[in-house]
C-alpha cells in the first residue's frame, strides 16, 4: 500500500524537477555564441563621413567585437565578454562613453552605465557619474559587491573608491570635437530661446547628430545572456539629466529566457517606452521573434517622436538591430569568428 503512494507522489516530484532542468537552460541552441555591439545612432551619413574617420570608429567596432569574442570563445561568461567589449569602447575618444563623451551645459562630462545578467536577472548600474574611468565595470561593481542596483553621483563615486575602481581626474573625458559640439549646441539654443520667447523652453537638447553611446550583448557556451551600456548622455543636457542606459528595462535588459537588450537614442522616449523590457515581454507573452518585437518597440519610441535604436539577441543567438535614424554603428561576431560591421542604413 505505502509503496503505491510513493510512486504516486513520486511522478510530480519528477515532473518538477524537469521542469526546473528545462528552465535552466531554456530551448537554447547549447554552445552557440554570438556577441553584439553597437556605437551608437544618429544622423550617420555617408556624405558626412570622412575615410579617417570611417577608419577610426571601424577600428574601434572591430576591437571590441574581438575582445568580446576572445573572451566567450575561451569559455568566459557573456558577462565578462560585454564588460570587456564596453570597456574598449569607453576607452576609445571616437564613442560617447568613458573618454569622448559629450559636455552638460555645463561643460562636464557626466557618465551613465549599465550591466545585467541574463542568467539571474541580477544588474547593477550608475548615472550621472564624473570620475570613473570605465563606468561600465563600476556597474558591474554595484550588481556583484553591493546589495544595490543603481547609484549616482558622488555615492556611486565614493562606493567606486571603496571597491577598487579606477578614478580619473575630471579632465580625462574631455576631446575638442565633443566641446565645439557643446559650444555649437549653446549657440544654437541661446538662438532659439531669443527667437522663442516662451520662459518655459529648456533649449535644444537632441543637437548632437551622431550620439555614439556605446552597447554590448552576449550569449555565451552556456546559454546565459547578458547585455551592458555606457554613455555619456546626449550634449547639453540640464540638471543632472539621467538618461534611459542606466535604468534598467528602458536602455539595458537581459533575460535568459528571453532576450539581452542594448539600446540608443533620445533616452527620454525610451524611458517613456520602458524598450528593452517592453522588446523582451512582446517575446514572452506574445510570442514574437527577436526582430519582430525590436521593429515593434523601434516604432513606438517613433510613434512618440523619439528617435535612435537597439541591439537584441535571443537566447538562440537570433540578433536584431533596428533603428529609425540615418544610422547606427553595429557590428557582430558569431561562433564561426565572423566579423560584421555596419554604419549606415544599407
Ligand atoms: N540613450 C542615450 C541617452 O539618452 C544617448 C544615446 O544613446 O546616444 O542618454
Amino acid at each position: 500500500m505505502r509503496k503505491n503512494y510513493f510512486h504516486i507522489a513520486f511522478i510530480p516530484a519528477l515532473a518538477v524537477l524537469l521542469g526546473a532542468c528545462m528552465q535552466k537552460a531554456p530551448e537554447s541552441k547549447a554552445g552557440n555564441y554570438v556577441l553584439v555591439i553597437h556605437g551608437g545612432a544618429g544622423t550617420i551619413l555617408k556624405k558626412n563621413m570622412t575615410p579617417e574617420r570611417e577608419a577610426l570608429v571601424r577600428a574601434g567596432l572591430e576591437a571590441a567585437l574581438k575582445k568580446g569574442y576572445e573572451v566567450i570563445q575561451a569559455g568566459g561568461s557573456s558577462l565578462d565578454a560585454v564588460e570587456g567589449a564596453i570597456r574598449i569602447l569607453e576607452d576609445d575618444p571616437q564613442f560617447n562613453a568613458g573618454k569622448g563623451a559629450v559636455f552638460t551645459h555645463d561643460g562636464r562630462n557626466e557618465l551613465d552605465a549599465a550591466i545585467m545578467d541574463g542568467s539571474t536577472l541580477a544588474a547593477g548600474s550608475v548615472a550621472g557619474v564624473r570620475t570613473i574611468k570605465n563606468p561600465v565595470s563600476l556597474a558591474r561593481a554595484v550588481m556583484e559587491k553591493s546589495e544595490h542596483v543603481m547609484m549616482a553621483g558622488r555615492g556611486a563615486e565614493q562606493f567606486a573608491a571603496e571597491a577598487g575602481i579606477e578614478i580619473v581626474d575630471t579632465s580625462y573625458f574631455r576631446t575638442e570635437e565633443r566641446w565645439r559640439g557643446l559650444q555649437k549646441a549653446l549657440a544654437e539654443d541661446s538662438a532659439k530661446t531669443k527667437l522663442d520667447h516662451s520662459s518655459t523652453k529648456l533649449g535644444i537638447m537632441n543637437i548632437d547628430n551622431k550620439f555614439g553611446t556605446v552597447g554590448c550583448v552576449a550569449l555565451d557556451k552556456k546559454g546565459n545572456l547578458a547585455a551592458g551600456t555606457s554613455t555619456g548622455g546626449m550634449t547639453n543636457k540640464k540638471y543632472g539629466r539621467i538618461g534611459d542606459a542606466p535604468v534598467i528595462g528602458a536602455g539595458t535588459y537581459a533575460n535568459n529566457n528571453t532576450v539581452a537588450v542594448s539600446c540608443t537614442g533620445w533616452g527620454e522616449f525610451y524611458i517613456r517606452n520602458v524598450v528593452a523590457h517592453d522588446l523582451s515581454a512582446l517575446m514572452d507573452y506574445k510570442g514574437l521573434s527577436v526582430e519582430e518585437a525590436g521593429k515593434a518597440v523601434i516604432k513606438k519610441v517613433g510613434d512618440l517622436g523619439g528617435d535612435g535604436g537597439l541591439i537584441a539577441l535571443d537566447k538562440n543567438g537570433n540578433m536584431a538591430m533596428p533603428f529609425n535614424t540615418e544610422g547606427m554603428y553595429r557590428g557582430s561576431v558569431t561562433k564561426d569568428g565572423k566579423i560584421e560591421i555596419l554604419i549606415y542604413k544599407n
